[in-house]
């Protein structure tokens, strides 16, 4: 068996592995990046559509995993959308040279302050919201939406009777920026380029618009030369060396999921990327097998972000209807956080089934009254987390829903969930390995000297908005540290 032997291994190619990537490049490091999901860019594969999920668009399963109506069977392959099935909680994921940029909805949106300051009052958040994010928005290339081009597109029905019956029912709403190429969208909406956004693509790739890590962050990394991705490589165990190095074992696996080598790696320096769920699960399986040091924080102060699905049916008799043609890219949100009561924020979420089904879809995020936390036994990952955890949450949809239904008719949405409530549905998993907890201020492990996390993991379980913002703006903060004090040396 062959040891690779390098200076700088990043671990996953989500926003805290990009983000380090570019910053370590840049300064003229030679880094090697693992990724266990597929390089898409260079496979040259499409990406499916919401209505036909082919094999590119789940995680070595049988079955196409949207949060509901799957019914297409699949062939396994190594695709882009991953779920992990926990008693109480489902989380999706994204696979591939991008990570979770690859399959999101592309909503980028930075944290009310009072909130950041809460979540990390060690934080100065001056130089946050003057800075990082600022810096984070730019490299993301968020932009917002045209006011006039959703007032006019019937692809953004959806939103505006959202919008609408949100006002009736008293609440406020709020523009959300994305990282979709809007300019692309209005080209797509003429037919003047091919449809992504318009074409139900979003959950399992957008073959078009959306400005993934890989055309942003990895690209401009890749650009320097100094950057390696070696794609379907999966690190299985972490070990940490007598001289503070550490050895990584690592399959390489084809498309199929199938193991076609089995590589060691040997690094000085190693930053673990590999997203909450990824990351916790390296930290703790290589520690029940090779006794890699950890500390008493990790797997603690995890949480969902307050992810709660919900919706409505027979949203059609006062509004006419959410629209037959949706557009996947969320552009508009209810804003409830200052709500002592019934503080959330809710996205409203398209549902594009291509024909009218009056059914508007939310995706509330919530306060994370009750943290989890994550620990590993019998070879997996299990975390203590129940319906007490989200009990606030359900209160919170619950009171939403009944307000809009009252005002505009229409019915908890029983069609798309149990009890019309989706409390087990999870896309951002946060925390168990939390900044200044688990790791010093600036993301380096406790008990390590050449480890460091730099992803969701560091957030303690709740940042009150989709997270990728926040996420690239504290990786660009602990790296503009890490540098300073010459870590990467
Ligand atoms: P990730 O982006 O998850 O990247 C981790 C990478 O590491 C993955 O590519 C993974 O394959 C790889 N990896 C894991 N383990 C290993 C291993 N052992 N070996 C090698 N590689 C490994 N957030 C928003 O802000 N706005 C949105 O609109 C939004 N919509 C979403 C919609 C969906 C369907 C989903 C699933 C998520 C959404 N999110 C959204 C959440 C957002 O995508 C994640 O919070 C973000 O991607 C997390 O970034 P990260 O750097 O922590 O890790």
């Amino acid at each position: 068996q062959k040891e690779i032997d390098v200076p700088i291994i990043i671990i996953g190619s989500g926003y805290g592995g990009a983000v380090s990537a570019l910053r370590l490049c840049e300064a003229g490091k030679k880094v090697i990046m693992l990724e266990m999901g597929l390089n898409w860019g260079k496979s040259n594969l499409p990406y499916s559509n919401l209505l036909k999920p082919g094999q590119s668009s789940a995680w070595l399963k049988t079955k196409s995993i949207a949060p509901f109506l799957n019914i297409f069977s699949l062939k396994p392959f190594t695709g882009v959308l991953d779920r992990l099935d926990f008693e109480h909680i489902n989380i999706w994921i994204g696979r591939g040279v991008g990570g979770g940029s690859l399959v999101n909805g592309g909503m980028a949106v930075t944290p009310k302050e009072s909130y950041f300051k809460e979540i990390f009052p060690d934080l100065d958040a001056q130089k946050f919201y003057s800075f990082y994010f600022p810096l984070a928005r730019k490299e993301l290339k968020v932009n917002v939406i045209d006011e006039q081009f959703l007032q006019d597109c019937p692809f953004y029905k959806f939103t505006r009777v959202g919008e609408g019956e949100a006002h009736k029912a008293g609440f406020k709403t709020m523009r959300v920026p994305n990282v979709y190429d809007f300019d692309y969208m209005e080209k797509e909406y003429k037919n003047e380029v091919p449809r992504s956004a318009f074409n139900t693509e979003v959950i399992y790739g957008n073959n078009h618009g959306k400005n993934s890590l890989d055309k942003t962050y990895l690209k401009k990394a890749l650009d320097t030369g100094n950057l390696e991705i070696l794609d379907l490589h999966s690190v299985d165990t972490i070990k940490l060396n007598d001289d503070k190095t550490y050895t990584l074992n690592v399959q390489q696996i084809d498309t199929a999921g199938k193991t076609v080598a089995d590589k060691v790696f040997h690094c000085k320096k190693l930053i673990l990327a590999a997203g909450t769920m990824g990351t916790l699960k390296l930290l703790l399986h290589s520690n029940a097998v090779n006794n890699f040091p950890i500390n008493e924080s990790i797997g603690k102060n995890w949480g969902n972000n307050g992810n709660f699905m919900t919706g409505r049916n027979w949203v059609k008799p006062l509004s006419g209807g959410t629209g037959a043609k949706q557009s996947t890219i969320p552009v508009g949100g209810v804003d409830n956080w200052d709500d002592p009561d019934h503080p959330f924020f809710a996205e409203i979420a398209p549902l594009p089934m291509g024909m009218d089904v009056a059914t508007a879809l939310y995706l509330q995020i919530n306060r994370v009254d009750k943290k989890g936390s994550v620990s590993y036994s019998n070879n997996q990952l299990t975390i203590d987390w129940d319906e007490s955890n989200t009990k606030k949450m359900r209160e919170n949809a619950d009171y939403f829903i009944k307000k809009m239904n009252k005002a505009n008719g229409g019915t908890r949405a029983h069609l798309l969930f149990n009890n019309g409530f989706g409390a087990n549905i999870c896309y951002h998993p946060l925390g168990g390995c939390v900044l200044g907890e688990a790791t010093n201020a600036f993301g380096k492990l406790k008990n390590h000297d050449n480890l460091f996390v730099l992803d969701g993991s560091l957030i303690p379980g709740t940042i009150g908005v989709n997270p990728f913002v926040t996420i690239t703006a504290i990786t660009e903060y602990c790296m503009d540290n890490l540098m300073k004090q010459n870590e990467f040396a």
